[in-house]
């Protein structure tokens, strides 16, 4: 079975040769299909680096990212902008939804800048929201819904595309306790529909709705915990 993502010795370092950063420091990791991972550590370990690595955005100084077994680190740059279109689904720290835009158009243009036929954009727009609770706010403005709601629409544009990978930078950093909680049950509930979620927070009440969680420091990873288990030591 291949996994959802494989982190193969992977080493980034930014700066000049004079004055290197090394954030990230050789990391191995494997998350499976359908897993849902809580990535933790202090404030600069690295996690957002990996994050931006696994994502794309970045890329290794050394090591393979594979997702679904193909190694995106080899992709030219028009086949990046297509595997994450296509394959990845982003949730942020800020909705990031256009505000000018409806929450239904918002979820809706994910799907039609993926070529979804247009008879097609409604019922899924509809069958996300109903699973995420949000069907009340579709026709709302961002500036029209709470915090919470926006964030929960930012999870539904996310993944309507039904993307192999799910990654999420602080999601639950700019809401209060009972919104985390809404957004966590979300999470949950894309997970459970199969999504492979990968999520940094400094939160070990967000941490605690993922199957594992992994810690790093200094750019290497020292440690697991997975539900159930005792920690695991490196
Ligand atoms: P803070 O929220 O204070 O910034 P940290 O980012 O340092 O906390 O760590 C996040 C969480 O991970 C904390 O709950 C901390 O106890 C836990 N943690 C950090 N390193 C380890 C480790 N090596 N083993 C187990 N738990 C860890
Ligand atoms: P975290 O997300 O755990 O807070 P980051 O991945 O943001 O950590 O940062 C890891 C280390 O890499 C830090 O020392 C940070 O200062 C450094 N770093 C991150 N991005 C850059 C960059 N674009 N240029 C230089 N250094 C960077």
């Amino acid at each position: 079975n291949v996994p959802a993502l494989r982190v193969q010795a992977v080493e980034k370092y930014y700066g000049s040769r004079e004055n290197v950063t090394r954030a990230l420091d050789g990391i191995s990791l494997d998350v499976a299909q359908g897993e849902f991972v809580a990535v933790m550590g202090p404030s600069g370990s690295g996690k957002t680096t990996l994050l931006n690595c696994i994502s794309t955005i970045d890329r290794p100084s050394a090591g393979h990212i594979l997702v679904d077994g193909q190694d995106v680190c080899g992709l030219r740059r028009g086949e990046l902008a297509r595997f994450r279109r296509e394959r990845l689904g982003f949730v942020f720290q800020d909705a990031n939804l256009l505000d000018t835009l409806t929450a239904r158009e918002n979820i809706a243009l994910a799907l039609t800048i993926n070529h979804v036929a247009p008879r097609e954009v409604s019922s899924r727009v509809e069958a996300v929201a109903a699973r995420l609770q949000i069907s009340e706010v579709l026709d709302k403005m961002p500036h029209e819904m709470s915090g919470g709601q926006r964030q929960r629409v930012a999870c539904a544009r996310a993944i309507v595309c039904d993307p192999a990978l799910v990654l999420a930078d602080e999601p639950t950093g700019a809401l209060d306790s009972r919104n985390s909680r809404k957004l966590l049950e979300c999470l949950t509930q894309m997970n459970e529909a199969g999504a492979t979620i990968i999520m940094v927070t400094h939160d070990s009440f967000a941490a605690s709705y993922a199957h594992r969680a992994l810690f790093i420091k200094d750019g290497r990873l020292i440690n697991e915990l997975s539900r159930g288990a005792a920690p695991r030591g490196r």
